[in-house]
Protein backbone atom coordinates (compact mmCIF):
# COMPACT_ATOMS: atom_id res chain seq x y z
CA UNK A 1 0.00 0.00 0.00
CA UNK A 2 1.33 3.43 -0.71
CA UNK A 3 0.39 6.39 1.26
CA UNK A 4 0.69 9.88 0.49
CA UNK A 5 2.11 13.14 2.67
CA UNK A 6 2.86 16.46 1.71
CA UNK A 7 6.16 16.71 3.51
CA UNK A 8 8.09 13.29 4.74
CA UNK A 9 10.28 13.50 7.53
CA UNK A 10 12.83 10.56 7.88
CA UNK A 11 13.72 10.03 11.66
CA UNK A 12 13.22 10.03 15.04
CA UNK A 13 15.17 11.66 17.24
CA UNK A 14 16.11 15.53 17.80
CA UNK A 15 16.46 17.15 13.91
CA UNK A 16 13.18 15.40 12.78
CA UNK A 17 11.02 16.48 15.77
CA UNK A 18 12.34 19.96 16.01
CA UNK A 19 11.86 20.53 12.20
CA UNK A 20 8.18 18.83 12.76
CA UNK A 21 7.22 21.32 15.43
CA UNK A 22 7.96 24.34 12.95
CA UNK A 23 6.44 22.86 10.17
CA UNK A 24 3.29 21.83 11.71
CA UNK A 25 3.10 25.98 13.18
CA UNK A 26 3.76 26.97 9.19
CA UNK A 27 2.21 24.48 7.00
CA UNK A 28 -1.74 25.20 6.39
CA UNK A 29 -3.49 23.13 8.36
CA UNK A 30 -4.55 21.29 5.34
CA UNK A 31 -1.36 19.85 4.54
CA UNK A 32 -0.14 16.21 6.14
CA UNK A 33 2.95 15.78 7.98
CA UNK A 34 4.61 11.77 8.16
CA UNK A 35 7.60 11.75 10.42
CA UNK A 36 8.85 8.01 10.02
CA UNK A 37 11.34 6.15 12.56
CA UNK A 38 10.72 3.05 15.05
CA UNK A 39 8.29 4.18 17.40
CA UNK A 40 10.83 3.71 20.51
CA UNK A 41 13.19 6.60 19.52
CA UNK A 42 10.53 8.95 18.53
CA UNK A 43 11.53 12.02 19.83
CA UNK A 44 14.81 10.33 21.55
CA UNK A 45 17.00 9.54 19.10
CA UNK A 46 19.96 8.62 19.92
CA UNK A 47 21.55 11.34 23.00
CA UNK A 48 18.07 11.30 24.60
CA UNK A 49 17.47 7.69 24.89
CA UNK A 50 19.44 6.63 27.69
CA UNK A 51 17.62 6.22 31.18
CA UNK A 52 20.59 6.91 33.43
CA UNK A 53 20.58 9.71 35.15
CA UNK A 54 24.57 10.45 35.05
CA UNK A 55 23.84 10.90 31.66
CA UNK A 56 24.23 14.66 32.01
CA UNK A 57 23.73 17.35 28.64
CA UNK A 58 26.66 18.59 27.90
CA UNK A 59 24.78 22.49 27.07
CA UNK A 60 23.30 24.22 30.03
CA UNK A 61 19.57 24.12 30.26
CA UNK A 62 19.65 27.98 29.52
CA UNK A 63 20.56 27.01 26.14
CA UNK A 64 18.68 23.80 24.98
CA UNK A 65 15.11 25.03 24.03
CA UNK A 66 13.65 23.56 20.62
CA UNK A 67 12.81 26.77 19.52
CA UNK A 68 15.45 29.03 18.77
CA UNK A 69 13.03 32.16 18.50
CA UNK A 70 11.97 30.90 21.98
CA UNK A 71 14.78 30.98 24.00
CA UNK A 72 13.17 29.79 27.82
CA UNK A 73 10.97 27.31 26.15
CA UNK A 74 13.07 24.35 28.24
CA UNK A 75 12.91 26.46 30.97
CA UNK A 76 9.70 27.12 31.36
CA UNK A 77 8.63 23.30 30.64
CA UNK A 78 10.90 21.95 33.74
CA UNK A 79 9.32 24.83 35.88
CA UNK A 80 5.85 23.68 34.70
CA UNK A 81 7.09 20.28 35.83
CA UNK A 82 7.85 20.93 38.97
CA UNK A 83 11.83 19.99 38.63
CA UNK A 84 14.32 22.60 39.79
CA UNK A 85 16.64 22.97 37.29
CA UNK A 86 17.77 26.48 36.55
CA UNK A 87 19.68 28.25 33.02
CA UNK A 88 23.05 27.38 33.95
CA UNK A 89 22.01 23.78 35.31
CA UNK A 90 23.40 20.33 33.60
CA UNK A 91 19.89 18.45 33.45
CA UNK A 92 20.23 14.18 32.68
CA UNK A 93 19.29 13.80 29.16
CA UNK A 94 16.82 11.41 30.35
CA UNK A 95 14.66 14.23 31.35
CA UNK A 96 15.25 16.43 27.90
CA UNK A 97 14.51 13.17 25.89
CA UNK A 98 10.63 13.59 28.21
CA UNK A 99 10.38 17.21 27.29
CA UNK A 100 11.18 16.56 23.32
CA UNK A 101 8.57 13.95 23.55
CA UNK A 102 6.19 16.12 25.12
CA UNK A 103 6.53 18.56 22.36
CA UNK A 104 5.96 16.28 19.81
CA UNK A 105 2.48 14.95 21.70
CA UNK A 106 1.73 18.46 21.89
CA UNK A 107 2.05 19.06 18.45
CA UNK A 108 -0.17 15.99 17.20
CA UNK A 109 -3.20 17.26 18.58
CA UNK A 110 -5.25 19.33 15.84
CA UNK A 111 -5.49 22.45 17.68
CA UNK A 112 -5.55 25.59 16.03
CA UNK A 113 -4.35 26.26 12.33
CA UNK A 114 -1.88 23.35 12.64
CA UNK A 115 -1.20 21.44 10.21
CA UNK A 116 -1.43 17.71 10.60
CA UNK A 117 1.24 15.69 11.83
CA UNK A 118 2.13 11.37 11.51
CA UNK A 119 4.03 9.29 13.59
CA UNK A 120 4.72 6.53 10.88
CA UNK A 121 6.36 3.67 12.86
CA UNK A 122 8.89 1.93 10.39
CA UNK A 123 12.62 2.24 9.06
CA UNK A 124 13.04 3.89 5.53
CA UNK A 125 14.98 1.26 4.04
CA UNK A 126 14.86 2.19 0.33
CA UNK A 127 13.80 5.38 -2.39
CA UNK A 128 12.71 6.74 -5.40
CA UNK A 129 12.06 9.62 -7.39
CA UNK A 130 8.53 10.11 -7.64
CA UNK A 131 6.73 12.74 -9.45
CA UNK A 132 7.91 16.83 -9.80
CA UNK A 133 10.80 15.71 -7.59
CA UNK A 134 8.74 13.93 -5.06
CA UNK A 135 10.45 10.63 -3.94
CA UNK A 136 8.36 7.71 -2.96
CA UNK A 137 9.92 5.50 0.03
CA UNK A 138 9.82 1.62 1.02
CA UNK A 139 9.57 1.31 4.45
CA UNK A 140 9.92 -1.89 6.49
CA UNK A 141 6.55 -3.86 6.77
CA UNK A 142 6.47 -3.59 3.18
CA UNK A 143 4.67 -0.18 2.82
CA UNK A 144 5.31 2.74 0.85
CA UNK A 145 5.39 6.58 1.16
CA UNK A 146 4.78 8.60 -1.59
CA UNK A 147 5.83 12.72 -0.59
CA UNK A 148 5.96 15.82 -2.51
CA UNK A 149 8.95 17.03 -0.26
CA UNK A 150 11.12 15.08 2.50
CA UNK A 151 13.44 15.93 4.53
CA UNK A 152 16.78 13.52 5.93
CA UNK A 153 16.98 13.10 9.97
CA UNK A 154 18.70 10.27 10.15
CA UNK A 155 21.50 11.49 12.03
CA UNK A 156 25.32 10.59 12.44
CA UNK A 157 24.67 6.25 13.14
CA UNK A 158 27.70 5.08 14.81
CA UNK A 159 31.30 4.23 13.17
CA UNK A 160 32.50 0.56 13.14
CA UNK A 161 35.95 -0.17 14.79
CA UNK A 162 39.15 1.61 13.21
CA UNK A 163 40.17 -2.04 12.16
CA UNK A 164 40.82 -4.01 9.28
CA UNK A 165 38.77 -7.00 9.42
CA UNK A 166 41.72 -9.22 9.28
CA UNK A 167 42.91 -7.07 12.68
CA UNK A 168 40.45 -9.11 14.71
CA UNK A 169 40.10 -13.07 14.56
CA UNK A 170 36.12 -14.06 14.24
CA UNK A 171 36.50 -15.61 17.98
CA UNK A 172 38.04 -12.22 18.97
CA UNK A 173 34.53 -10.19 17.90
CA UNK A 174 32.61 -11.66 20.90
CA UNK A 175 34.50 -9.59 22.93
CA UNK A 176 34.25 -6.55 21.05
CA UNK A 177 31.14 -4.05 22.05
CA UNK A 178 30.57 -2.08 18.32
CA UNK A 179 27.69 -0.18 19.56
CA UNK A 180 27.90 0.90 23.29
CA UNK A 181 24.11 2.30 22.80
CA UNK A 182 22.83 -0.65 21.62
CA UNK A 183 22.24 -3.30 24.34
CA UNK A 184 23.46 -3.80 28.23
CA UNK A 185 26.64 -4.54 27.00
CA UNK A 186 28.22 -3.89 30.45
CA UNK A 187 26.53 -7.14 32.28
CA UNK A 188 29.45 -9.16 30.32
CA UNK A 189 31.76 -7.72 31.94
CA UNK A 190 32.99 -9.12 35.08
CA UNK A 191 33.05 -6.07 38.14
CA UNK A 192 36.94 -6.82 38.70
CA UNK A 193 37.97 -6.82 34.95
CA UNK A 194 39.72 -4.61 32.83
CA UNK A 195 37.83 -2.51 30.24
CA UNK A 196 39.24 -0.74 26.62
CA UNK A 197 37.53 2.04 25.33
CA UNK A 198 38.49 3.03 21.92
CA UNK A 199 37.88 6.76 21.72
CA UNK A 200 38.26 9.39 24.43
CA UNK A 201 35.20 11.43 23.52
CA UNK A 202 32.09 12.59 25.17
CA UNK A 203 30.62 8.63 24.40
CA UNK A 204 33.20 6.97 26.67
CA UNK A 205 32.77 9.25 29.28
CA UNK A 206 29.32 8.01 29.45
CA UNK A 207 29.91 4.63 29.35
CA UNK A 208 32.48 5.32 32.03
CA UNK A 209 29.89 6.77 34.42
CA UNK A 210 27.82 3.84 33.72
CA UNK A 211 30.43 1.84 34.99
CA UNK A 212 31.21 3.69 38.08
CA UNK A 213 27.83 3.66 39.28
CA UNK A 214 27.55 0.06 39.15
CA UNK A 215 30.41 -0.29 41.50
CA UNK A 216 32.87 -1.64 38.68
CA UNK A 217 36.33 -1.84 40.17
CA UNK A 218 38.80 -2.80 37.58
CA UNK A 219 40.78 -0.32 35.07
CA UNK A 220 38.94 1.49 32.66
CA UNK A 221 41.58 2.06 29.48
CA UNK A 222 40.87 4.60 26.77
CA UNK A 223 42.72 5.35 23.48
CA UNK A 224 42.53 7.81 21.31
CA UNK A 225 45.25 9.37 18.96
CA UNK A 226 45.62 11.97 20.76
CA UNK A 227 44.52 10.86 24.03
CA UNK A 228 42.59 14.22 24.73
CA UNK A 229 39.41 13.84 26.81
CA UNK A 230 36.53 16.55 26.04
CA UNK A 231 37.06 19.55 28.99
CA UNK A 232 34.90 20.98 31.55
CA UNK A 233 32.51 23.81 31.15
CA UNK A 234 32.54 26.85 33.39
CA UNK A 235 30.57 25.96 36.36
CA UNK A 236 28.93 29.69 35.91
CA UNK A 237 29.55 30.23 32.05
CA UNK A 238 31.67 33.61 31.32
CA UNK A 239 30.22 36.30 28.08
CA UNK A 240 31.23 34.65 24.90
CA UNK A 241 34.42 37.43 23.35
CA UNK A 242 33.87 38.55 20.27
CA UNK A 243 36.08 36.84 17.73
CA UNK A 244 38.69 38.58 15.97
CA UNK A 245 38.66 35.77 13.05
CA UNK A 246 37.20 36.39 9.60
CA UNK A 247 35.46 33.89 7.55
CA UNK A 248 37.70 33.29 4.25
CA UNK A 249 40.46 35.26 5.43
CA UNK A 250 43.94 33.39 6.32
CA UNK A 251 45.09 30.07 6.58
CA UNK A 252 44.09 27.31 9.22
CA UNK A 253 47.16 27.48 10.49
CA UNK A 254 47.22 31.21 10.76
CA UNK A 255 43.78 31.56 12.25
CA UNK A 256 44.38 28.80 14.93
CA UNK A 257 47.20 31.41 15.98
CA UNK A 258 44.97 34.06 16.09
CA UNK A 259 42.70 32.20 18.03
CA UNK A 260 45.50 30.92 20.62
CA UNK A 261 46.62 34.79 21.37
CA UNK A 262 43.06 35.84 22.02
CA UNK A 263 42.50 32.66 24.31
CA UNK A 264 45.97 33.90 26.33
CA UNK A 265 44.02 37.07 26.62
CA UNK A 266 40.86 36.73 27.20
CA UNK A 267 39.60 35.48 31.19
CA UNK A 268 38.90 32.27 29.98
CA UNK A 269 39.31 30.48 26.79
CA UNK A 270 35.66 29.12 26.94
CA UNK A 271 34.80 32.68 26.51
CA UNK A 272 36.68 32.69 23.14
CA UNK A 273 35.56 29.59 21.38
CA UNK A 274 31.86 30.61 22.61
CA UNK A 275 32.34 33.89 20.61
CA UNK A 276 33.41 31.33 17.43
CA UNK A 277 29.72 30.31 17.27
CA UNK A 278 28.45 32.74 15.31
CA UNK A 279 31.26 32.22 12.83
CA UNK A 280 32.09 29.02 12.67
CA UNK A 281 29.67 27.52 10.19
CA UNK A 282 31.14 30.42 7.51
CA UNK A 283 35.18 29.85 8.41
CA UNK A 284 34.78 26.06 7.49
CA UNK A 285 32.69 27.29 4.62
CA UNK A 286 35.33 29.98 3.85
CA UNK A 287 38.10 27.27 3.11
CA UNK A 288 38.93 25.25 0.22
CA UNK A 289 38.53 21.13 0.04
CA UNK A 290 42.60 20.81 1.11
CA UNK A 291 42.40 23.54 4.12
CA UNK A 292 39.29 21.24 5.29
CA UNK A 293 40.82 18.40 5.15
CA UNK A 294 43.79 20.08 6.97
CA UNK A 295 41.67 20.90 9.60
CA UNK A 296 40.04 17.50 9.75
CA UNK A 297 43.70 15.67 10.05
CA UNK A 298 45.49 18.35 12.42
CA UNK A 299 42.91 20.41 14.29
CA UNK A 300 39.39 18.61 14.81
CA UNK A 301 40.45 16.11 17.68
CA UNK A 302 41.76 19.90 19.21
CA UNK A 303 38.67 21.22 18.20
CA UNK A 304 36.23 18.95 19.61
CA UNK A 305 37.46 18.88 23.28
CA UNK A 306 37.26 22.45 23.67
CA UNK A 307 33.97 23.06 21.70
CA UNK A 308 32.37 19.84 22.96
CA UNK A 309 32.83 20.07 26.71
CA UNK A 310 31.53 17.80 29.72
CA UNK A 311 29.61 19.34 32.51
CA UNK A 312 31.69 20.36 35.79
CA UNK A 313 30.09 17.41 37.77
CA UNK A 314 31.39 15.11 35.04
CA UNK A 315 34.11 16.33 35.04
CA UNK A 316 35.30 15.95 38.28
CA UNK A 317 33.96 12.63 38.53
CA UNK A 318 36.47 11.83 35.80
CA UNK A 319 39.46 13.62 37.29
CA UNK A 320 38.79 11.42 40.17
CA UNK A 321 38.86 8.48 38.06
CA UNK A 322 42.12 9.55 36.82
CA UNK A 323 43.42 10.22 40.16
CA UNK A 324 42.71 7.19 41.43
CA UNK A 325 44.50 5.09 38.65
CA UNK A 326 40.88 3.19 37.61
CA UNK A 327 40.97 5.23 34.62
CA UNK A 328 44.66 5.25 32.54
CA UNK A 329 43.87 7.08 29.25
CA UNK A 330 46.77 6.52 26.54
CA UNK A 331 47.42 7.89 23.23
CA UNK A 332 48.06 6.02 20.20
CA UNK A 333 46.28 3.82 17.84
CA UNK A 334 44.57 0.10 17.64
CA UNK A 335 46.57 -2.21 15.05
CA UNK A 336 45.13 -5.17 15.93
CA UNK A 337 42.65 -7.27 18.93
CA UNK A 338 44.19 -10.90 20.00
CA UNK A 339 42.55 -13.73 21.84
CA UNK A 340 44.39 -13.63 25.27
CA UNK A 341 43.40 -15.67 28.74
CA UNK A 342 40.21 -15.56 28.32
CA UNK A 343 39.60 -11.93 26.68
CA UNK A 344 41.95 -9.80 24.53
CA UNK A 345 44.91 -8.52 23.95
CA UNK A 346 44.46 -4.95 22.17
CA UNK A 347 47.58 -4.25 20.16
CA UNK A 348 48.80 -0.93 19.56
CA UNK A 349 50.68 0.59 16.38
CA UNK A 350 53.66 1.11 18.30
CA UNK A 351 54.41 -2.41 20.24
CA UNK A 352 52.90 -1.98 23.22
CA UNK A 353 49.23 -4.36 24.69
CA UNK A 354 46.96 -4.02 26.45
CA UNK A 355 45.15 -6.36 28.34
CA UNK A 356 40.96 -6.21 28.42
CA UNK A 357 37.74 -8.88 29.08
CA UNK A 358 36.11 -6.25 26.37
CA UNK A 359 36.73 -3.47 23.93
CA UNK A 360 34.07 -0.56 23.60
CA UNK A 361 34.12 1.04 20.31
CA UNK A 362 33.34 4.42 21.33
CA UNK A 363 34.99 6.14 17.96
CA UNK A 364 32.02 8.14 17.68
CA UNK A 365 28.98 9.69 16.30
CA UNK A 366 30.88 12.46 14.72
CA UNK A 367 30.81 10.89 11.05
CA UNK A 368 28.50 9.39 9.18
CA UNK A 369 28.55 7.74 5.85
CA UNK A 370 26.55 7.10 3.06
CA UNK A 371 27.47 3.51 3.35
CA UNK A 372 26.63 2.94 6.99
CA UNK A 373 22.75 3.22 5.67
CA UNK A 374 20.82 0.99 3.61
CA UNK A 375 18.44 4.53 2.66
CA UNK A 376 21.19 6.92 1.88
CA UNK A 377 23.12 4.11 -0.12
CA UNK A 378 19.83 3.71 -2.52
CA UNK A 379 19.31 7.53 -2.42
CA UNK A 380 23.38 7.46 -3.76
CA UNK A 381 22.93 4.54 -6.00
CA UNK A 382 19.83 6.52 -7.62
CA UNK A 383 22.42 9.89 -7.86
CA UNK A 384 19.71 11.41 -5.38
CA UNK A 385 22.57 12.33 -2.88
CA UNK A 386 26.20 12.59 -2.94
CA UNK A 387 28.54 11.38 -0.60
CA UNK A 388 30.47 14.66 1.10
CA UNK A 389 33.87 14.07 0.13
CA UNK A 390 35.40 14.25 3.91
CA UNK A 391 33.24 11.87 4.49
CA UNK A 392 30.98 14.02 6.84
CA UNK A 393 28.14 13.26 5.40
CA UNK A 394 25.93 14.05 2.24
CA UNK A 395 26.20 17.39 0.10
CA UNK A 396 23.96 19.97 0.63
CA UNK A 397 23.70 23.66 0.28
CA UNK A 398 23.26 26.85 2.18
CA UNK A 399 19.44 26.05 2.41
CA UNK A 400 20.70 22.49 3.41
CA UNK A 401 18.83 21.14 0.06
CA UNK A 402 20.66 17.99 -0.68
CA UNK A 403 22.96 18.19 -4.34
CA UNK A 404 22.06 15.77 -6.75
CA UNK A 405 24.39 13.87 -8.44
CA UNK A 406 25.72 15.72 -12.07
CA UNK A 407 22.66 15.03 -15.05
CA UNK A 408 20.02 14.06 -12.16
CA UNK A 409 17.47 16.36 -11.22
CA UNK A 410 17.19 17.74 -8.05
CA UNK A 411 14.84 15.38 -5.93
CA UNK A 412 12.66 18.26 -3.48
CA UNK A 413 14.67 17.15 -0.53
CA UNK A 414 16.71 19.09 2.41
CA UNK A 415 18.90 17.19 5.11
CA UNK A 416 19.08 18.09 8.88
CA UNK A 417 21.37 17.60 11.69
CA UNK A 418 24.86 15.94 11.28
CA UNK A 419 24.45 14.27 8.11
CA UNK A 420 24.90 17.90 6.69
CA UNK A 421 28.34 18.58 8.74
CA UNK A 422 30.03 17.95 5.52
CA UNK A 423 28.64 21.73 4.34
CA UNK A 424 28.00 23.33 8.02
CA UNK A 425 30.56 21.49 10.17
CA UNK A 426 28.98 22.80 13.23
CA UNK A 427 25.64 21.02 13.29
CA UNK A 428 25.46 18.72 16.25
CA UNK A 429 24.51 20.50 19.00
CA UNK A 430 20.67 21.72 20.02
CA UNK A 431 21.60 25.22 19.57
CA UNK A 432 22.72 24.99 16.28
CA UNK A 433 20.26 22.46 14.68
CA UNK A 434 17.10 24.36 16.21
CA UNK A 435 18.52 27.37 13.51
CA UNK A 436 18.69 24.81 10.60
CA UNK A 437 15.12 23.27 11.35
CA UNK A 438 13.80 26.28 11.62
CA UNK A 439 15.00 27.86 8.10
CA UNK A 440 14.25 24.23 6.27
CA UNK A 441 10.95 24.52 7.66
CA UNK A 442 10.41 28.16 6.11
CA UNK A 443 12.30 26.59 3.01
CA UNK A 444 9.77 23.56 2.54
CA UNK A 445 6.77 25.82 3.62
CA UNK A 446 7.75 28.34 0.13
CA UNK A 447 8.70 25.37 -1.79
CA UNK A 448 4.74 23.65 -1.37
CA UNK A 449 3.76 26.87 -1.72
CA UNK A 450 5.08 27.60 -4.97
CA UNK A 451 4.61 24.38 -6.21
CA UNK A 452 0.59 24.76 -6.16
CA UNK A 453 -1.77 24.16 -3.24
CA UNK A 454 -3.99 21.66 -4.89
CA UNK A 455 -2.40 18.91 -2.92
CA UNK A 456 -4.46 20.58 0.55
CA UNK A 457 -6.78 22.55 -1.51
CA UNK A 458 -8.56 19.82 -3.31
C1 LIG B 1 25.32 10.77 23.43
C2 LIG B 1 25.03 12.15 22.92
C3 LIG B 1 24.81 13.20 23.79
C4 LIG B 1 24.54 14.47 23.34
N1 LIG B 1 24.32 15.48 24.21
C5 LIG B 1 24.01 16.71 23.75
C6 LIG B 1 23.74 17.81 24.64
O1 LIG B 1 23.79 17.64 25.85
N2 LIG B 1 23.42 19.01 24.11
C7 LIG B 1 23.38 19.23 22.76
O2 LIG B 1 23.10 20.33 22.34
N3 LIG B 1 23.65 18.22 21.90
C8 LIG B 1 23.94 16.98 22.37
N4 LIG B 1 24.19 15.96 21.49
C9 LIG B 1 24.15 16.28 20.07
C10 LIG B 1 22.77 16.39 19.47
O3 LIG B 1 21.71 16.65 20.30
C11 LIG B 1 22.50 15.23 18.58
O4 LIG B 1 23.51 15.14 17.67
C12 LIG B 1 21.15 15.39 17.94
O5 LIG B 1 20.27 14.83 18.85
C13 LIG B 1 21.09 14.82 16.57
O6 LIG B 1 19.77 14.47 16.29
P1 LIG B 1 19.37 13.74 14.98
O7 LIG B 1 17.91 13.63 15.04
O8 LIG B 1 19.95 14.44 13.80
O9 LIG B 1 20.07 12.32 15.03
P2 LIG B 1 19.82 11.08 15.98
O10 LIG B 1 19.62 11.49 17.37
O11 LIG B 1 20.91 10.11 15.69
O12 LIG B 1 18.43 10.49 15.49
C14 LIG B 1 18.27 9.92 14.24
C15 LIG B 1 17.15 8.93 14.36
O13 LIG B 1 16.73 8.53 13.09
C16 LIG B 1 16.58 7.13 13.04
N5 LIG B 1 16.82 6.69 11.67
C17 LIG B 1 18.01 6.61 11.04
N6 LIG B 1 17.82 6.15 9.78
C18 LIG B 1 16.50 5.94 9.65
C19 LIG B 1 15.68 5.46 8.57
N7 LIG B 1 16.22 5.10 7.39
N8 LIG B 1 14.36 5.35 8.76
C20 LIG B 1 13.79 5.72 9.96
N9 LIG B 1 14.51 6.17 11.00
C21 LIG B 1 15.85 6.28 10.84
C22 LIG B 1 17.60 6.59 14.01
O14 LIG B 1 17.23 5.32 14.49
C23 LIG B 1 17.57 7.65 15.11
O15 LIG B 1 16.60 7.37 16.08
C24 LIG B 1 24.48 14.69 21.95
C25 LIG B 1 24.70 13.63 21.07
C26 LIG B 1 24.97 12.38 21.55
C27 LIG B 1 25.19 11.27 20.57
Amino acid sequence: MTLETDVAIIGSGYSAVALALNLVDLLPPAARVSLVGRAAGQGRGIAYATRAECHLLNVPAGRMSLFADRPNHFLAWLAGQGFPWSADDFVPRRIYGSYVRDCLDEAMKRTGNRAALTLVDAEALGAEAGQDGGLVFALSGGGRLSARVSALCTGAGTRRLPLPEDAVPSAARAFVVEDPWADAWWERLPADADVLFVGTGLTTIDQMLLLRRRGFRGTMHALSRHGLLPQPHLARRADPVETVLVPGEGEVSAMLATLRRQAAAAPDWRAVMDGLRPVTQDLWKGWSASQRGRFLRHVAAFWNVHRHRMAPAVAEEIAALRRSGQLVVHRGRLEALRLADGGLAAVLRDGRTLATRLVVNCTGLDRCTVAASPLLASLAGRGLVQPDPHGLGIRVDDRAAVLAGEGVGRARLYALGPLTAGHFFEITAVPDIRVQARAVAASIHAEIAAGGRKAWMS
